[in-house]
């Protein structure tokens, strides 16, 4: 009997008969209230969905036969991904689907601000004709600076050097070689914000990028630089925006996305001359919702016709007795991964993922896995797993090296992963006792005993008295409370660190205050 589809969103024609054509047999029915949905779903082998359909514990308690969930798209938050995970349901997604459409937006925002587009139509349409105030620039010659080069950044990278626009980029989480292969030099933000004569920000939102284009960021760019967000609302500050372009500090920006959407009645940028704004349609091209839709049809058709995965945002089941050994050692692999990419420098090429002790007996790729998600995970808009963490180091130039020894040592079993880039190493390692306790017991030269997880600080320092009693006082002033604190010497007692776990974020002031306490020589914030 052939397998069953059901596309319960609005897909296309064309990735319908992609199905067929698969030997699939296909029912489209869009719009279904989820009791309707409940009822029939028993009955398919995959569903297609875009954003409506929501695939809910619930619905999928009912769908005995479903082995694959394909989202036309990125984002997977209309699935319960746990309750497939658990039913052994796999969910994929189209990431890229959209890439370049956005980057035609950017590029077109980038262009239509150069030459004043909106703004010239407007006043054409008032009766007038200014030919000298909308006076612009060339793109050819003018330095590009790209925040983020991942999908949409990238693809933003060729248009602009085709356009003959010199690239520079800042991205923490790409080597410089990966970047030159694309044909933009990686340089410091600092550095970005000072040579550009445009920014166009392709990062996704995060704790790091909120309001990443700040007053700040605003003031160190070129006077007449223009700012272009394709990307998401909140990155860059709208006010403090409003306020650089009415200074005559930028000469215009472009926005797709908002703090808020739709921007409220009264907010300072509705009211500026020198401003793009679009409704959040980076990604509506008829191209782009198509390409999405006929993607995910033969990614369904490629499952279940021929057991091929891809673009699986859910980690396929490993053996129920792997699993047990290797479930208490998931989580901490991710907290190394996060934590040995925050520590080392920017630019990694290189992440090392060692196993040792009794679980080197066991397959280590999930543990290499899990680490590699925690390192890329919170820079990264599309989805990151288990399945997907490894394609995606390959892809920004990053060499992944296992290595399992079951060497005696301290620990019954140790996980210690080490992110390399041209600036130095970053190196963690960690245990879990008792089956459930992930301990951190190492940072870089320092043996510790920390708890990884939530908001730390980090300090490295002289071996002097005084150091913790200053930082409790000074993170106390800020209503900063220390939850943990493990200390650590190295044993010439040339350097001290501190791992304090805290129960808020430290915030930049703070951070400069601790910075610059007597013996104090670094100190950072981080979230695991
Ligand atoms: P991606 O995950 O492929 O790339 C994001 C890049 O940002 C990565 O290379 C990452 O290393 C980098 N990055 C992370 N933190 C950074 C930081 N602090 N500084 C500099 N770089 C950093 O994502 P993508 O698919 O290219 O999407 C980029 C953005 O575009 C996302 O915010 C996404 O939500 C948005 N987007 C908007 C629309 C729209 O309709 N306007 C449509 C699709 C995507």
């Amino acid at each position: 009997m052939a397998a069953r589809v059901l596309v319960s969103d609005d897909l296309s024609p064309e990735a319908v008969r992609i199905l067929q054509a698969a030997g699939l047999e296909v029912d489209v029915k869009v719009g279904l209230a989820p009791d309707q949905l409940e009822q029939i779903i028993g009955e398919y082998d995959g569903l297609a969905v875009r954003s409506a359909t929501k695939v809910t514990g619930q619905l999928l308690e009912k769908a005995r036969r479903l082995k694959v969930i394909g989202r036309a798209g990125v984002g997977v938050d209309n699935v319960d991904l746990a309750a497939a995970t658990r039913r052994g349901v796999v969910v994929m997604n189209t990431p890229g689907g959209s890439s370049v459409t956005v980057a035609e937006l950017a590029l077109a925002m980038i262009l239509g601000l150069s030459r004043h587009v909106a703004a010239a139509t407007a006043s054409v349409k008032a009766g007038k004709w200014e030919k000298k105030r909308f006076q612009g620039h060339e793109l050819a010659g003018r330095t590009l600076g790209v925040v983020g080069i991942g999908n949409i950044g990238s693809i933003l990278v060729a248009r602009a050097l085709a356009m003959g626009m010199r690239v520079v980029a800042y991205d923490p989480f790409l080597s410089p070689e990966a970047a030159a292969k694309l044909g933009a030099t990686l340089v410091e933000l600092e550095t970005l914000w000072r040579e550009a004569d445009v920014v166009s920000v392709h990062v996704p939102l995060t704790d790091k990028t909120r309001n990443l284009v700040d007053a700040t960021a605003l003031a160190k760019m070129k006077k007449g630089a223009l700012l272009v967000n394709c990307a998401r609302g909140g990155i860059v500050d709208d006010r403090a925006l409003a306020d650089a372009l009415r200074a005559g500090r930028l000469a215009g920006a472009a926005l797709d996305v908002f703090e808020q959407e739709p921007p409220p009645a009264g907010h300072p940028l509705l009211a500026l001359d020198n401003v793009i704004l679009t409704p959040h349609i980076g990604a509506s091209t008829e191209e782009a919702q198509s390409a999405v839709a006929v993607a995910v049809a033969e990614q369904l058709a490629d499952y279940l016709v021929r057991g091929v995965v891809r673009n699986a945002v859910n980690a396929p089941g490993l053996p129920p007795e792997v699993m047990e050994q290797l479930a208490p050692y998931l989580p901490l692999a991710e907290k190394l991964g996060a934590l040995a990419a925050q520590i080392a420098p920017e630019g990694p090429t290189e992440a090392t993922i060692e196993v040792a002790g009794e679980l080197a007996a066991v397959p280590i790729r999930p543990l290499a896995a899990r680490a590699l998600v925690g390192m890329l995970g919170r820079f990264l808009d599309t989805p990151v797993n288990d399945v997907s963490a490894p394609a995606i180091a390959r892809e920004r130039g990053i060499a992944v090296r296992e290595i399992r020894s079951a060497e005696p040592h301290d620990y019954a079993s140790l996980i210690t992963v080490t992110v390399r880039g041209a600036g130095g190493e970053g190196q963690v390692a960690g245990t879990v006792y008792g089956k459930r306790e992930a301990r951190l017991v190492r940072v870089n030269a320092f043996r510790v005993e920390a708890v990884p997880e939530g908001h730390v600080l980090l300090c490295e320092n002289d071996d002097a008295p005084g150091v913790v009693g200053n930082l409790g006082t000074t993170l106390a002033a800020a209503g900063v409370n220390i939850a943990r604190i493990s200390l650590s010497r190295l044993d010439d007692r040339s350097r001290a660190f501190a791992f304090l776990n805290v129960d808020s974020p430290p915030s930049a002031e703070l951070l400069d205050k601790v910075r610059r306490l007597p013996h104090v020589r670094s100190a950072r914030a981080i979230v695991l």
